[in-house]
């Protein structure tokens, strides 16, 4: 039995007071479930045999009447609450960082209402995406949100972190699709903000709550657009001689107004691993697919020396960059037949101005297929004495050459590092980078882990580039909110004081104090 806190001596009698025994844990087993998230960081704790921020019990609500008598009780006491969805979150937001009560909103998942006339559906905020997006096609609409984690996400980890699926470039990001949300505050009240047509052009309050990661008010509903299922889509892929090309062409095909569902672009290595992995059988290993990448080295970087490579990354770096290779596009269109073909013609008349190469429909159509098999594989990774990790930054298109530049310049120090970029708008782009060390032990493995990401974040910071694009800030890249929001930060802690004068909700997140 892992020992409670002090503070939460007694709580079992207490929240029996408000729940049933059925919804309420202090298991060790539950309690070590729910100290941890997604992040790599996770994993090597788990690894240690160590979960370090443990929450004192585990409760799992069922109105928000329930969360609202949970959080009255909780801020009497001063005792910490942390909303827990999925737990797929990779910055550490879910940390227990003082204990307290992992509020868990999985048994409030049920679709309220969905409005044809209005084109909205009305939901709680534990709903699993991929259940919700299924249940929207049984009736004929999508909700066009698809995370590469929507198989254990929820609706309302989405909006705490305000994430963006990989057709964001047509749907948007989640906090463009919300229209309303019901939320808890820290002393129990519940509020609902922004209804149907509310009042346009009048403050928008509920912006304040959708990503403010569970530490100015629990999100228990919400009413998000939905659009009617496409008719049809199409893929087509382009290999450009540089990046520089790359971008150029999204950029143009953006700012025309032309907007794909997707637009991934690779950089040299990424688009070299996309296509080790097309050559090989679905669902291989990301270690095998890198093998395969390095495939013109393989004189010298065999699978069994790969590991002594990576002891040598900037070296790696160098030796792949200085290979020939093209830069991978994926365009995808969907919606309307009437629409659909004309987009792709466009698109592809735009990508041949910019050099790129017509490779078909072949690497979109693998991409989709595969899209959410790749990401759960860092794991076993750390079995095989490597350490991997994915990085999310994003910037305007101005910054962009800049930013990729500089973080993987910092990345590239300490292990071997990628890119590519989705998540394309008019305005910018997120880059996401992929990176993969050798591991010497945990203990140096962690060390070295808070330096890269100390490191890229710094980069980040100075190129002009923004820390979080959808993965939120969390623990890890709480240091750099200060510089993120500059004096606005002053002001945002003066609205957490006012909302959580206690510091119950989701301490220690999102910059805020623990
Ligand atoms: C393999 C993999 C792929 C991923 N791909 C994507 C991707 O494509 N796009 C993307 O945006 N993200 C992605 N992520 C990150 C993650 O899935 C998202 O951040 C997701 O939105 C988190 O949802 P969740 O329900 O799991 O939240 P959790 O991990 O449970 O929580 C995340 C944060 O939100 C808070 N929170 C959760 N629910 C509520 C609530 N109801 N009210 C208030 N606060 C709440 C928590 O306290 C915590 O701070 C990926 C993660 C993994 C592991």
């Amino acid at each position: 039995m892992i020992p409670l806190l002090e503070e939460s001596r007694g709580l079992g009698r207490d929240l029996q007071r408000i729940l049933r025994p059925d919804q309420i844990s202090f298991l060790s087993p539950d309690r070590l479930s729910y100290g941890r998230d997604s992040s790599s960081k996770s994993i090597l704790w788990a690894r240690s045999r160590e979960i370090k921020y443990p929450p004192d019990a585990v409760v799992w609500p069922e109105s928000a009447e329930e969360v609202a008598r949970v959080l009255a009780f909780a801020n009497a006491r001063g005792i910490p609450v942390i909303p827990f969805g999925g737990g797929s979150g990779v910055c550490g937001g879910t940390w227990a960082l003082r204990g307290g009560i992992a509020l868990d909103l999985k048994r409030m998942d049920r679709i309220v209402k969905i409005d044809a006339a209005e084109m909205n559906v009305r939901v709680q905020s534990g709903i699993n995406g991929e259940i919700f997006e299924r249940e929207l096609n049984r009736r004929g609409f999508t909700l066009g949100h698809f995370p590469s984690s929507i198989y254990v996400a929820t609706v309302g980890g989405y909006l705490a972190c305000r994430s963006a699926g990989q057709f964001s470039s047509q749907y948007g990001k989640i906090e463009d699709m919300v229209e309303a949300v019901e939320v808890v505050l820290a002393d129990g009240e519940i509020l609902r903000l922004g209804t149907v047509a509310d009042s346009p052009g009048v403050l928008d309050a509920k912006e304040l709550f959708v990503g403010s990661e569970g530490t100015l008010g629990v999100l228990t509903e919400a009413t998000l657009k939905v659009h009617p299922q496409p008719e049809t889509d199409s893929y087509l892929g382009f290999s450009f001689p540089t990046l520089e090309a790359g971008w150029e062409a999204i950029r143009g095909l953006l700012q025309a107004e032309v907007f794909p569902c997707v637009a991934r672009l690779y950089d040299k290595l990424d688009s070299r691993i996309a296509a080790s992995h097309r050559n090989q059988k679905a669902g291989v290993s990301i270690m095998k697919s890198l093998g395969g990448a390095l495939h013109p080295l393989a004189h010298f970087v065999k699978d069994r020396s790969l590991k002594l490579a990576l002891k040598r990354p900037r070296w790696l770096q160098r030796a792949l960059d200085a290979l020939p290779g093209d830069c991978l596009l994926i365009l995808g269109f969907q919606g309307l037949k009437a629409l659909v073909p004309a987009q792709a013609a466009l698109a592809a008349r735009i990508c041949a101005e910019h050099q790129g190469k017509a490779l078909g429909e072949g690497p979109g159509r693998h991409w989709l297929k595969n899209r959410y098999s790749v990401n759960y594989k860092l794991s076993p990774l750390f079995d095989e004495g490597y350490f991997a990790d994915t990085m999310e930054v994003a910037a305007t298109w101005k910054h962009l050459p800049k930013l990729y530049r500089a973080v993987r310049e910092a990345i590239g120090e300490h292990a071997l590092v990628m890119a590519h970029f989705s998540h394309a708008y008019p305005e910018g782009c997120s880059i996401y980078f992929t990176f993969i060390g050798h591991r010497e032990s945990e203990e140096a493995s962690e060390k070295l882990y808070d330096r890269i990401w100390r490191e890229a974040l710094a980069a980040c910071v100075a190129a002009g580039g923004t820390i979080s694009h959808h993965h939120g800030v969390g623990v890890l890249k709480a240091a750099f909110m200060p510089q993120e929001w500059g004096e606005a930060m002053a002001w945002l802690k003066k609205v957490k004081r006012r909302l959580d004068p206690a510091n119950i909700l989701n301490p220690g997140k999102l910059g805020f104090e623990t």
